[in-house]
């Protein structure tokens, strides 16, 4: 077996384990934490290494690298978690191949989103991305306006609104994103009693490669991890994935 996969076993079972720590410290059950490893730095063969290594789920943050991916490790049913923005006209596409989408940030998302899970008969997850740390770059909904999407959640009914999913500020490091992550899960608290069924807001998607222990800590059940995961075999890695910002428009 080529060394990268040895490394890669190892990175995984280190996050696998910290999470599950971190979980204990926090009094939590271990296993209600899901540690979704992000591959959108990687390539096919090696996200194919992962669900090998009998990891499976999977996040990427771009829709196009998702559909790419999910075509070539079809045959390992992983489970898919988009992370990232996903434009309106992408949905149609998208929805069949997500187990989670943790990226929903407006209204006219939702809409689109209910649409078009009406038409294709699914009930898909989805999170409410949230705006914590009021970062101008950031997607997501601002906190305040969160209680007005809340008395709203009954017109969508062909989707599952299941939680709260947000990203730290770049600088907000220790403490700071540790103050972030309460806040949202104080966010969520305010409104849980609130959420009509089938929605429910149970999920709090929050902890990057960073930061996860401390997000498991303030309440976290589902991390996005790439970097750890992935660190110290880049010299084996085929060319990284192109980052840059999707340049698709939406459909208005
Ligand atoms: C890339 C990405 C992650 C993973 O970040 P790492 O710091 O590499 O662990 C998590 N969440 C989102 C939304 C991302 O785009």
């Amino acid at each position: 077996m080529a060394e990268w996969r040895d490394r890669l076993r190892e990175n995984i079972q280190s996050v696998i384990q910290r999470a599950r720590r971190a979980a204990e410290i926090a009094s939590r059950d271990p296993d209600s934490v899901r540690v979704v490893i992000v591959t959108k730095y990687v390539s096919v063969e090696v996200a194919r290494a992962v669900v090998e290594l009998g990891h499976l789920d999977l996040g990427e943050s771009r829709p196009q690298e998702l559909w790419a991916k999910a075509a070539a490790l079809s045959h390992y049913a992983p489970r898919w978690h988009l992370v990232g923005h996903l434009q309106r006209n992408k949905v149609r596409r998208t929805l069949p191949l997500t187990y989670f989408i943790h990226s929903v940030d407006s209204v006219r998302l939702l809409d689109e989103l209910d649409r078009v899970a009406a038409q294709l008969g699914l009930l898909p997850r989805v999170l409410l991305e949230v705006n914590i740390s009021g970062e101008a770059t950031k997607h997501g909904f601002q906190p305040n306006e969160l209680p007005d999407v809340v008395d709203r959640l009954q017109r969508w009914s062909h989707i599952q609104v299941c939680g709260l999913m947000t990203m730290s500020a770049l600088d907000h490091v220790g403490e700071a994103a540790a103050e972030d992550y309460r806040q949202l899960r104080q966010l969520r608290d305010s409104l849980v009693e609130q959420v009509p069924g089938p929605h429910h807001f149970q999920e709090l998607s929050m902890g990057m490669s960073r930061d996860f222990e401390l997000a498991i800590h303030q309440g976290a059940t589902m991390v996005r991890v790439g970097s750890a995961v992935f660190e110290g075999i880049e010299e084996w890695l085929p060319t990284r994935i192109n980052q840059t910002e999707d340049e698709d428009h939406e459909a208005t």
